[in-house]
C-alpha cells in the first residue's frame, strides 16, 4: 500500500555537486536499510516503501530536487497514473460530463495535461504499474462501476473519436509545414472548412506559411484543425493562450455551440477564469502538490467550483488549498480620491511603425496607482508601453520622462528577459535587479514564497517552463527598486492562482512603495482585480491604434466591454466579475442602460 510519494525531479538534481547529500542524511539508510539506490546513471532513486517521510532528504537538498509527500489513505487505490520510479502521479480522472462542456483548472503541474492525454487515448493510464503496465482489459476492469468504464471500452475498440488541441502551440511549427490553407484542407474531415474559417475569422491568412505565425495565430489554427474533425469528444488544453479578449469569447462561443448544438462532449483546461466561467457547465478542480502529484475534484457547477476555487476550500473533498480566500471590490474606485502627487505627464503623442500608427491620447500617472491596459492584439499596447518608458521616441507630440526616473520593466515576449544569457540563473537575474532582494524581508513574503521561487531559484533560465519564466522575469522586475513599473502580458502561461499572486503582490507594491504601475493584460478578472483605471485601446490591428487617457474603470470597462459587445455582473459571493450570457435577460438590460461594467451587487 502507497503511504507516500517522493518525487525527485531530475531536471534539478545535481549529485556530482551535492555528493548525494539526500543519502548522506537519511536516518534508515544510515542504519543499513537501503532506502535510496543509484540508478546506473547515477541519479538517486527512493524507494517509497522504506522511505519513513522525515523529510530530511528534502532539507539537505541543495537543489530542491526532492519532494515527500504523505498520503491520505483512501486516495492511493484511486492512482490513475505513474510516469515513473518517482516521477509525477496522477489520482482519479475527471468524470466526462456527455454533451457538457467540463472545465479543469488548476496550477501548472497538477496533471490537467496529463489527463487529457489519458482521456484522448494519447496515453495509457499504467494505474501506477509503470513497470508492467496493464492492458486495455484491466484498465477497463479497473473502471468497473463507473462513467469512465465505457468511455475506456469506447476509447480502446475505437468507437469513441477523441480530438485534443494541444496545449503548446507554439511547438506546431516544428511539426507542421505548408500554409494554412493545406494544413486545414488536410484536416476538413467534415466539409466544414468555409464555416469553421468564418467562425474563427481566420481568412486573412489562409496564405501564409505555419512557420510564419504569431502566437494567437497559431492557437487559433490548431482550434481550426480541431474543429474540422469528426470527433464524439473535443478536448482544448489552454486554447486562451496568446489571445486577446475578444478572441477568447469568439473561441468560448464556439466551444459551447459545440455541446449545445452539435451535441458533443467537450473538455478544457483554462487558466482565464472569466473564460472558463463562460465557457463552462461543470468544472473539475486539481489539488495536490505541483509536479508531485494532482488529484482531480468531483465535477461541480461552474459558479460553485470557481467559488470554491476563490476561497481556496473544497467542499466535498473537505481540502483546503490556501489560507486566505480572494475578494474582489464592489464598487469602483474613484478617480479623485485625494490629489496625488504625478510622475509622469505626457502629452499627445504620435509614433509610426511600418504600416502601424499609434495615436496616444494625453494622460497623467500618479502616485500609487495602477493602471490597466487593455485592447486586442497588434494595437499599440506594448508600443505605447516603449514610448511611456521612454524606450522609443514618438514622432510627433511632447514627452520628456522626468530626469532620473528609474524605471522596471517586464517585456511581453520572455526572451527579452532571457537575452543571449540562457545559462544565467533566477538567482543571479534577481541579484542583477536588486542585490539585496533576497534577504528583503517585503521580497520574501511577497513575492518569493508565493510565486514559489524556491523551486526554481538556482534553475538556469533556460530550463524553465513558460509559466517558471514568466514568474522568474516578475520577480526580477518586482526585486528592481524603480519609481514607476511596466508589466507586458504578466498572466501569460501562469496559472490561475498564481495570477491572484502576482496580482496581490503588483497591488502591494504600489501600496507599500508609492510607485505607479501600468499592466497590460488579457484576463479580464486580472484587469478589474488590480486596477484603479484603464487605458483602453481602439481601431484596427496591425493598422492603426488609439489609445484613450486613463479612464476611471467604470468609464473604462464600459467603452471597452461595449467595443467586445458583453456585458458583465457581480457574483454574490465572492464579487468576482461574471460575464452574462449574451441576449439574456440581463444582457439586454445593462446594454439598454448603457451599464457593461456592473458595479453593484
Ligand atoms: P498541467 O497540465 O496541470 O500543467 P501536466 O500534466 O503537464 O500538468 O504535468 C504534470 C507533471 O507531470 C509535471 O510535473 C510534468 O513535469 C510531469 N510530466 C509530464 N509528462 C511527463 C513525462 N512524459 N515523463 C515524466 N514526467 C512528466
Ligand atoms: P500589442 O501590444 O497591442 O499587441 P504592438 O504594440 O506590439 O501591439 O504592435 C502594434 C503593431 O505594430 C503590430 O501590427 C506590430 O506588428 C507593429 N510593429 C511593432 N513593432 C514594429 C516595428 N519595429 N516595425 C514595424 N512594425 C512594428
Ligand atoms: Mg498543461
Amino acid at each position: 500500500m502507497r503511504q507516500r510519494i517522493a518525487v525527485i525531479d531530475l531536471n534539478r538534481c545535481k549529485f556530482e555537486k551535492s555528493g548525494y547529500a539526500c543519502i548522506n542524511v537519511c536516518p534508515p539508510q544510515r542504519s543499513g536499510i537501503d532506502v535510496f539506490e543509484k540508478r546506473e546513471d547515477g541519479f538517486p532513486l527512493i524507494n517509497e516503501d522504506l522511505c519513513i517521510g522525515c523529510g530530511l532528504c528534502v532539507k539537505a537538498c541543495p537543489f530542491h530536487a526532492i519532494t515527500i509527500v504523505n498520503l491520505p489513505k483512501p486516495i492511493e487505490e484511486d492512482l490513475i497514473h505513474m510516469y515513473g520510479p518517482n516521477m509525477f502521479s496522477l489520482y482519479r480522472l475527471p468524470l466526462v460530463q456527455e454533451r457538457k462542456v467540463l472545465g479543469l483548472i488548476g496550477q501548472n503541474g497538477m496533471g490537467k495535461s496529463t489527463s487529457l492525454k489519458i482521456l484522448s487515448g494519447q496515453l495509457k493510464p499504467n494505474l501506477g504499474n509503470y513497470d508492467n503496465p496493464p492492458e486495455w482489459d484491466e484498465i477497463i476492469k479497473h473502471f468497473r462501476g463507473t462513467t469512465l468504464q465505457n468511455y475506456f471500452k469506447n476509447l480502446a475498440n475505437g468507437k469513441l473519436k477523441v480530438i485534443l488541441k494541444p496545449q503548446y502551440v507554439d511547438a506546431i511549427p516544428r511539426v507542421v509545414k505548408g500554409s494554412v490553407k493545406t494544413v486545414l484542407e488536410k484536416a476538413d474531415q467534415k466539409s466544414r472548412l468555409d464555416e469553421v474559417i468564418e467562425e474563427l475569422a481566420i481568412k486573412h491568412i489562409l496564405d501564409r506559411q505555419i512557420d510564419k505565425l504569431s502566437g494567437g495565430e497559431l492557437q487559433k489554427i490548431a482550434i481550426a484543425v480541431a474543429l474540422l474533425k469528426e470527433a464524439d469528444v473535443y478536448m482544448f488544453d489552454e486554447p486562451s493562450s496568446y489571445l486577446d479578449v475578444s478572441e477568447r469569447i469568439r473561441v468560448a462561443k464556439i466551444l459551447r455551440g459545440l455541446a449545445e448544438e452539435k451535441r458533443k462532449t467537450v473538455i478544457v483546461a483554462e487558466h482565464d477564469l472569466a473564460i472558463l466561467d463562460y465557457t463552462c457547465d461543470m468544472v473539475s478542480i486539481y489539488y495536490g502538490e505541483p509536479g508531485a502529484f494532482g488529484i482531480v475534484s468531483k465535477p461541480r457547477s461552474t459558479r460553485e467550483g470557481i467559488n470554491e476555487f476563490l476561497d481556496g476550500y473544497l467542499v466535498d473533498e473537505n481540502v483546503r488549498f490556501r489560507e486566505a480566500p480572494i475578494r474582489f471590490s464592489v464598487y469602483a474606485p474613484h478617480e479623485e480620491d485625494v490629489e496625488q502627487e504625478i510622475v509622469i505627464e505626457y502629452g499627445a503623442l504620435y509614433k509610426e511603425l511600418g504600416e502601424f500608427k499609434l495615436e496616444v491620447e494625453p494622460g497623467k500617472i500618479s502616485k500609487g496607482e495602477i493602471i490597466g491596459i487593455v485592447g486586442p492584439n497588434g494595437i499599440g499596447k506594448t508600443t505605447f508601453l516603449k514610448l511611456i518608458s521612454g524606450k522609443l521616441k514618438p514622432d510627433l507630440g511632447d514627452f520628456n520622462l522626468p530626469q532620473n526616473l528609474t524605471i522596471s520593466y517586464k517585456p511581453q515576449y520572455l526572451q527579452e528577459f532571457v537575452g543571449d544569457e540562457e545559462w544565467k540563473t533566477v538567482r543571479d537575474k534577481i541579484h542583477e535587479a536588486n542585490k539585496v532582494a533576497l534577504s528583503d524581508q517585503w521580497f520574501k513574503t511577497y513575492v518569493y514564497a508565493p510565486l514559489d521561487l524556491d523551486r526554481i531559484i538556482d534553475m538556469p533560465l533556460g530550463d524553465l517552463s513558460g509559466g517558471e519564466l514568466q514568474k522568474a522575469a516578475i520577480a526580477a522586475t518586482l526585486a528592481k527598486k524603480a519609481d514607476i513599473y511596466f508589466f507586458d502580458e504578466p498572466s501569460a502561461y501562469i496559472s490561475a492562482e498564481d495570477r491572484f499572486w502576482v496580482a496581490k503582490t503588483i497591488k502591494n507594491l504600489a501600496e507599500v512603495t508609492g510607485a505607479p504601475l501600468l499592466v497590460v493584460d488579457h484576463d479580464i478578472i486580472m484587469v478589474d482585480y488590480l486596477a484603479k483605471r484603464l487605458i483602453v485601446f481602439d481601431g484596427v490591428p496591425g493598422r492603426k491604434g488609439k489609445a484613450s487617457k486613463p479612464l476611471s474603470m467604470r468609464e473604462g470597462m464600459n467603452k471597452f466591454l461595449g467595443y467586445l459587445g458583453i456585458t458583465f455582473r457581480r457574483d454574490k459571493h465572492t464579487f468576482r466579475p461574471r460575464i452574462n450570457k449574451i441576449g439574456s435577460v440581463l444582457d439586454r438590460e445593462q446594454k439598454a442602460k448603457g451599464e457593461y461594467y456592473y458595479i453593484g451587487v
